[in-house]
């Protein structure tokens, strides 16, 4: 299989060469030349799943897309990342019925207890085959408000060749989340808690990544979202997610997506596109609702960050969707002149494009199964509410969102619905008290996390100082 970029650089590249980069040079995402049809061989993948279980499904569904990696090897790398021992079930995402035709698919009960370990899990194991074989380092700068620092920190603990350096906005994340991340003492992963807010972060992270003398000379990496390997993690769950609830392969499910960079939901467009029979797409937004204005009119209008609202369902706080233009590349029958078009020239001159009139946002968007609706802070308390009063569950927030514009999209008789749950009430504690008036359930193995020792730096929001930390971390060895 060969990847090309969204914006048309005509270079073709295999799957190991666009593992380590982030954008393409040319600033567009990476994407499979076409996308395996895979609907002859559903009733196989289904007993694979069934039979032999969700690392080796993971491995047919990789090995459709990854040619660069000898089979035994993609294999073991599967089979050493999908664990019982890290996921908590031999389901890995194991599926409950809240009721009548609507599911829960449970995504966050890996390390950091969100769906962000889904993927970065095999990450850490990718990068560290990768880098031993290319006998090459990575550093790994990123910034997060939360969920993606102590995933990407929990995936890569430990890993030769790696080292992660996290910033974060000091005082500004969760109790909970700070001492995920804080209380990790291994010797590659650094925590740097910035004087500033998270926007501050992100312009450091910017900064330093443009300085590209630096960049080459420290080999410095990411692993944001818009890496293609975390979406190909992702697509695996939705076959999983369909064998659960299905018992043959001609019937339909839908899917609703809490969302924020378009990554998770992205994954299940690409199933879809493989052949799975996902009838509807669902997108959630909370009040930042970017995408639901997109699915609703055909406006897309990045927000400022200034206009991002902070919101209680936080990882979905974004101002623009960074995966969006994958799924506009394929909207747009693959055309990479008008996509580049649109994301760079008509989106700097006008701040929003319009496809509002445009017959493919009409046809193929009916295609290609997208639906959207949005939640605010109310909904998401009358949602954790209502599920607990009705079922005795607890839901985190996101999933909340996700749960509140399922019920308003679903129809009774309608085929199944499946609403992915993203992270477990606990990492978002304050806002299920002011919902039920009691702590969410911990899971045992987090008691008293927060009064574990904790390592992290503080230091202001200076380029310099941060990259100096990199500097003396490198040369330590
Ligand atoms: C990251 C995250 C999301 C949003 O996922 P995207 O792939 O960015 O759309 C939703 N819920 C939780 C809990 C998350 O951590």
């Amino acid at each position: 299989m060969q990847y090309l970029s969204t914006r048309g650089d005509p270079e073709r590249k295999r799957f190991c060469d666009i593992l380590l980069e982030g954008l393409a040079p040319d600033g567009g995402l990476y994407l499979p030349e076409h996308y395996p049809n895979i609907s002859a061989q559903l009733p196989a993948l289904r007993t694979i799943y069934q039979e032999q279980g969700y690392a080796e499904l993971a491995f047919a569904i990789l090995s459709l897309y990854i040619d660069d990696i000898p089979a035994d090897d993609l294999r073991a790398l599967t089979h050493k990342t999908y664990t019982k021992a890290v996921f908590g079930t031999d389901a890995i995402t194991p599926v409950r019925e809240l009721e009548q035709g609507l599911w829960l698919e449970g995504l966050s009960n890996g390390p950091t207890l969100a769906f962000k370990d889904m993927a970065m899990q095999l990450l850490g194991n990718l990068f560290e085959y990768e880098l031993a074989r290319r006998k090459a380092e990575l550093n790994i700068l990123g910034a997060t408000s939360g969920d993606t620092g102590s995933a990407a920190e929990y995936a890569m603990r430990g890993k030769q060749g790696v080292r992660v350096f996290m910033l974060s906005p000091h005082g500004r994340m969760s109790p909970f989340q700070q001492a995920q991340m804080f209380s990790l003492q291994d010797a590659n992963i650094f925590n740097i808690a910035v004087e500033g807010v998270f926007d501050d972060c992100q312009d450091i992270v910017k900064a330093v990544s443009n300085d590209l003398s630096f960049k080459q000379q420290y080999k410095i990496g990411t692993v944001n979202s818009i890496n293609w390997a975390r979406l190909l993690a992702q697509v695996v769950y939705y076959f999983a997610g369909y064998f659960q609830v299905t018992k043959n392969d001609s019937e339909p499910v839908s899917f609703t997506v809490p969302s924020g960079n378009f990554g998770n939901i992205c994954a299940g467009h690409v199933a879809r596109q493989m052949g799975l029979p996902i009838k509807q797409l669902v997108v959630a937004t909370n009040e930042n609702d970017v995408l639901d204005e997109f699915f609703k009119t055909g406006i897309y209008r990045p927000r400022s960050s200034a206009n991002t609202l902070e919101t209680s369902s936080p990882s979905m706080d974004i101002s623009k969707a960074s995966n969006f233009e994958r799924f506009v590349f394929d909207l747009l029958g693959r055309n990479s002149a008008e996509l580049k078009t649109l994301f760079t020239t008509t989106l700097a001159e006008q701040g929003f494009f319009d496809l509002s009139a445009d017959p493919r946002f009409q046809t193929q968007h009916a295609r290609f199964g997208f639906v959207s609706g949005r939640s605010t802070h109310a909904d998401r308390l009358a949602t954790i509410r209502a599920v607990w009063q009705g079922h005795q569950q607890e839901i985190d927030t996101h999933t909340a969102d996700a749960v509140k514009v399922a019920r308003e999209v679903r129809q009774a008789g309608d085929e199944p619905m499946l609403v992915l749950e993203t992270a477990l009430p606990i990492k978002f504690s304050a806002t299920i008290i002011e919902a039920l008036g009691h702590e969410p359930q911990r899971p045992a193995a987090f008691n008293g996390i927060e009064d574990l020792p904790k390592r992290v730096q503080v230091l202001p929001a200076d380029v310099q100082q941060i990259k100096a930390v990199i500097e003396q971390a490198t040369q330590a060895v």
